[in-house]
């Protein structure tokens, strides 16, 4: 098997199997700057979407079909932020923000999930096409931070109990960003049997105050291995295992023959009022910032 660094741009399984927890720790730099380098956002921005990438890569690295999907979407009302998307498919991450810059003005250094969204909804969408599973949760966008607001929603919507730390830091031109997911599934995390699931079995607040000891800066350090971070937290358990490590990556699906087939779709008079000065018909990926321009002409067959 390769071996795949564990340093940066990268997810790893973590199971402390006499507790019952088991996560994920990730830690992403590289590909934050070049997903963050397609945009122009305001510091505040890309430190958000900095987290909710980290978060993409925790909840995407669960997902056990190579295929599956995972898409983070926030919806939202009345805040500087009115759109949010992140996914992850097969280790590649992307995401976008869609924000008014004069509505940023005079916000905090860390503001809270409210002060940046107004009133908003955080989906998360779990897509597995082989087994033909998907699943949508709603998150309400409360709390300090997007860690907090996953936080609760596992533990009160999915009523397991879960801790996730979030770190986002630049540090002159580069992004440093790090996340820890931890779940207490005594009953297996298999299939959706979680009615007994205790949220006050010993085992987990043990679990709970030795990954909450976690600082940011080691999240975010791209010089501590995250095994050895694993270790550092846990070495006082009996036993600590880590499973596959997945690499991350920045990977956009926009592809010009999609775009042209949606584009061709439209009735003519429609197509007619999307033409630019220039005589072309433009599309942006929102995600990547590519560009793609198609001549009316072509189009028509
Ligand atoms: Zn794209």
């Amino acid at each position: 098997m390769p071996t795949v660094e564990l340093f940066t741009d990268v997810a790893l399984g973590v199971a402390i199997p006499s507790r019952n927890a088991r996560g994920r720790i990730a830690r992403v730099t590289r590909v934050v700057d070049s997903i963050l380098a397609a945009h122009q956002y305001p510091p505040l921005v890309e430190r958000l979407l900095a987290q909710a990438l980290t978060l993409t890569a925790l909840l995407g690295s669960l997902l056990k079909e190579p295929q599956g999907q995972l898409t983070l979407q926030a919806q939202t009302e009345g805040g500087p932020i009115d759109l949010m998307v992140c996914d992850y498919l097969g280790g590649e991450l992307r995401g976008y923000v869609r924000h008014d810059a004069e509505k940023l003005e005079g916000l905090p250094e860390e503001p809270t999930l409210q002060q940046l969204f107004g009133k908003g909804y955080l989906a998360i969408t779990f897509d597995q096409p082989v087994a033909n599973e998907r699943y949508q949760g709603i998150v309400p966008l409360e709390g300090k931070n997007l860690g907090e607001a996953a936080q609760s929603y596992f533990s009160q919507s999915e009523q397991i109990p879960s801790l996730v730390r979030l770190a986002a830091e630049k540090r002159g031109e580069h992004w440093f960003a790090g996340g820890l997911l931890l779940q207490h599934l005594p009953e297996g995390e298999e299939g959706r049997e979680r009615l007994h699931t205790r949220l006050d079995h010993p085992d987990w607040p043990h679990v709970a105050i030795l990954g909450g000891s976690v600082k940011a800066e080691e999240l975010t350090d791209p010089g501590l291995a995250l095994d050895d971070l694993i270790w550092r937290l846990f070495h006082e358990e009996g036993e600590v295992r880590t499973l596959a490590a997945i690499k991350l990556g920045r990977g956009c699906r926009c592809d010009p023959a999609y775009v042209r087939s949606v584009i061709a779709k439209f009735p003519e008079d429609e197509r007619e009022a999307m033409v630019g000065d220039d005589g072309f018909i433009r599309v942006d990926c929102a995600f990547c910032s590519s560009s793609f321009s198609f001549e009316p002409k072509e189009l028509s067959r």
